[in-house]
């Protein structure tokens, strides 16, 4: 192995020990017990009587809700098994720079490398740049805070560090499960079609599904154990099998536009010490790299001949998540119940922040999409964001009382959300 190479993961290794001891958490363990062992001890622990059975039962509460939260858990776990390549995972994590990752967050990132690295030709304008960094960035993830990723230059080696919090994967998994189920896909497709070619204001609920009562509860769940515990949300929620494709495109575009972002930076040299030009400030340096991102994900959308009105969706469902969480904590912060509009138009950064205010970047990618597409298409992406912010709407006026409630005389978890420990030189 290049020795450089093997310096850098050592690199890797020594940021996240110290990353997670500063939080007092342990990092996850680098030999993991293999997924067959796994998927029998949870099958072993959701059984009659098993372990989940006894901790709900001490819980208390109606037997029937108990009986009806076993039985969601384990068609869940099925589902999870069914859905995971173990030999693909575990192959990942064996290949991983470093070994204190999740085997699961080591495929995301290794199968999300390959499709930025290999754009190639559709990317003409990327193609010498990202032909320069090809096996010279290494991703993994790291307990940041922040419901997104930073890029590091290895110290005195020619190698960048691309890392997720690995709350992120987790986050944007329950996210796009209870958006999908909230939104008829097909439905959405015809009305953004329709809207990009009449420029006519559409009814958005039109493509909303009002009867999924799962939508609202699972959303709950997951600002719950956010806000509350600190946690990540619960993994074994039942998915509804028509919606997961959809919800697979959601996560997978949207951890497409964050990686392409870092890629940005990566590509504009940002976390070098003399990378950008003199004078050019934080936050111009993010727009940048949302530009160049825009350009990675159109390029990405071309290769695999994605509808063009339809490849910026994981972004907006992106940034709106981001938007919702936001809101979320300034609702519980003050008190006071608030909207994605209002998170719009005042949302202040914060100094801990390492991204400029969602609503600026918003801003800025939008006016790309326009300066980019025909007006028809352009319309058709607005659509979906417009279609994104009112269902986060919706669903906090149905959250924001039950959390407030919950929140009261409580105080917020310390959790991963909260500020965080600067690393050197990340951006
Ligand atoms: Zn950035």
């Amino acid at each position: 192995m290049d020795p450089e190479l093997q310096k850098a993961g050592s690199y890797l290794q020594t940021l996240q020990l110290s990353a997670y001891r500063g939080r007092g958490i342990d990092p996850p363990p680098p030999n993991p017990v293999p997924l067959a062992q796994q998927f029998a001890e949870s099958r072993e622990a959701l059984k009659d009587g098993g372990a989940v059975e006894r901790t709900l039962a001490e819980e208390g509460g109606d037997p029937l809700v108990r009986a009806r939260i076993l039985a969601d858990m384990r068609v869940a776990l099925d589902q999870y098994i069914a859905a995971t390549a173990v030999a693909a995972v575990e192959a990942a994590h064996a290949a991983a720079p470093s070994p204190y990752i999740e085997p699961r967050h080591a495929l995301i990132l290794q199968s999300m490398r390959q499709r930025v690295e290999s754009l190639g030709r559709a990317a003409p304008d990327l193609t010498g740049r990202l032909a320069e960094v090809t096996g010279r960035v290494l991703l993994s993830t790291l307990p940041t805070g922040e419901l997104n990723a930073v890029s590091v230059r290895a110290r005195d080696l020619p190698f960048y560090l691309i890392l997720f919090d690995p709350i992120f994967f987790d986050i944007l998994d329950s996210f796009s499960e209870f958006y999908a189920r909230a939104i008829d896909g097909e439905a959405a497709l015809k009305a953004a079609y329709e809207y990009g070619h009449s420029g006519v204001d559409p009814d958005l609920t039109r493509v909303m599904r009002g009867e999924d009562r799962l939508v609202v509860g699972n959303c709950m769940m997951a600002l719950q154990a956010f806000f509350f515990r600190g946690v990540p949300p619960q993994r074994y929620v039942p998915r509804r099998a028509q919606s997961e494709q959809f919800a697979t495109f959601l996560r997978e575009t949207a951890g497409l536009f964050v990686i392409a972002h870092e890629y940005g930076h990566v590509l504009l040299r940002h976390p070098d010490p003399q990378g950008a030009p003199p004078n050019q400030s934080r936050v111009d340096k993010e727009f940048a790299a949302d530009r160049i991102a825009c350009g990675i994900v159109m390029a990405y959308g071309e290769s695999v001949r994605s509808p063009r009105d339809m490849r910026f969706m994981g972004t907006h469902f992106f940034l709106v998540a981001v938007l919702l969480i936001a809101a979320v904590r300034r609702t519980l912060e003050t008190g006071v119940a608030c909207r994605i509009a209002d998170m719009i138009a005042t949302q202040a950064p914060r100094p801990e922040d390492t991204h400029p205010a969602t609503s600026l970047r918003l801003a800025v990618i939008n006016h790309w999409l326009e300066q980019t597409y025909p007006p028809a298409l352009y319309r058709g992406t607005q659509y979906y964001a417009a279609l994104f912010i009112e269902l986060a709407d919706r669903l906090l006026l149905c959250v924001q009382p039950a959390l407030l409630k919950q929140a009261a005389g409580r105080k917020l978890v310390a959790g991963w959300y909260e500020t965080r420990p600067r690393i050197e030189q990340d951006v």
